[in-house]
């Protein structure tokens, strides 16, 4: 018998010391609610459903509820759940009407022959697996509307997107400095390896601030913001959606550790290669099939946690 490992994250930026408390505890709910789920004998896609359900009932984080809204004004939510035994995957996009999508993605892995449906299609498939829909505005926080309205009267005076990090790191060679001066990345994941020797990872989000209606970023996708094979090693990304999607990132990440390289050092490497590459910013958290894990990020701050044979631990600093 294993002896099993989760690691969750609730997203990597300059977290602020005002924020920080609320940060650790949300992550550290997590690290709980689904590590208790492996040492009940579940398996890791179970861990991570219910350590990624955690974070996004919880309004601190941009997954679930309190996500930050597109240009019109909406939460549009986007998630997948990935099981490293068999490669089914489970995945939605762009979704209103659904509290938990991570939730919506496990019904799919389980329940469908397909992989990953959008918008009305996956609200529909999941009301008719029992999934309950609500108003949309039930996740839409007062602060999450000032906040678009700030970052739009922004735009409106001429000013840099701040949701993005690419005019910033081109005017700056070091990713810190850049990255200090963004918004927050806070989309959550989770990464999870059970006594049966199997791997999970699942990645939420609401996306970036002011997004365009439809626009659907790293998380969801197969390979980008998240995968899991036994064969190689289990991943979740956070950060700046659309450079991390170029680079296919988290396959380039498992792939690496397929390899034989150690997960801390792929981990890190992943992340300078963002950097490099594209200017990108952001965070990892990689499981490999023995349990050895990294995490990384380029991004001032990333809450994470991780819970195995050695305790629990949390930070927001790596
Ligand atoms: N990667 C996400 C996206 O681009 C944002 C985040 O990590 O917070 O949609």
């Amino acid at each position: 018998m294993n002896s099993p490992t989760l690691i969750v994250h609730g997203g990597a930026w300059a977290i602020p010391p005002e924020m920080a408390e609320d940060h650790q505890r949300g992550v550290s709910n997590a690290l709980s609610k689904g590590y208790a789920v492996l040492t009940r004998g579940g398996t890791a896609t179970d861990a991570v459903e219910a350590a990624v359900t955690v974070l996004e009932d919880d309004p601190t984080f941009d997954a679930g509820r309190g996500s930050f809204l597109t240009s019109e004004g909406r939460v549009q939510l986007d998630a997948l759940l990935m099981d490293g035994a068999t490669l089914r995957a489970g995945g939605v996009a762009c979704v209103e009407h659904l509290r938990n999508p991570i939730q919506a993605a496990r019904l799919v892995l389980d329940r469908s022959h397909h992989i990953y449906f959008v918008g009305p299609g996956a609200e529909d498939f999941a009301a008719s697996h029992g999934m309950p829909l609500i108003h949309n505005r039930e996740l839409v926080l007062d602060r999450e509307r000032i906040r678009l309205a700030n970052a739009q009267a922004r735009l409106a005076q001429g000013l840099s997107d701040i949701t993005f990090s690419g005019a910033l790191a081109q005017d700056d060679k070091s990713p810190e400095t850049a990255a200090q001066n963004l918004l927050s990345h806070d989309t959550v994941g989770a990464v999870a390896f059970d006594q049966f020797g199997n791997l999970a990872a699942g990645t939420s989000t609401g996306g970036t601030l002011n997004k365009a209606p439809g626009r659907v970023g790293d998380s969801s996708l197969i390979g980008c913001g998240c995968y899991a094979d036994n064969l190689s090693a289990a991943v979740s990304l956070t950060g700046w959606g659309e450079p991390i999607m170029k680079l296919v990132l988290g396959k380039w990440a498992t792939d690496r550790v397929a390899q034989g390289n150690s997960p801390e050092l792929v981990a890190q490497q992943a992340i300078d290669y963002l950097f490099q590459r594209l200017g990108g910013h952001g965070g990892i958290i990689l499981l490999g099939p023995d349990g050895r894990f990294g995490l990384a990020h380029n991004t001032p701050g990333m809450a994470w946690g991780v819970a195995d044979l050695n305790g629990e631990r949390t930070g927001l600093v790596v």
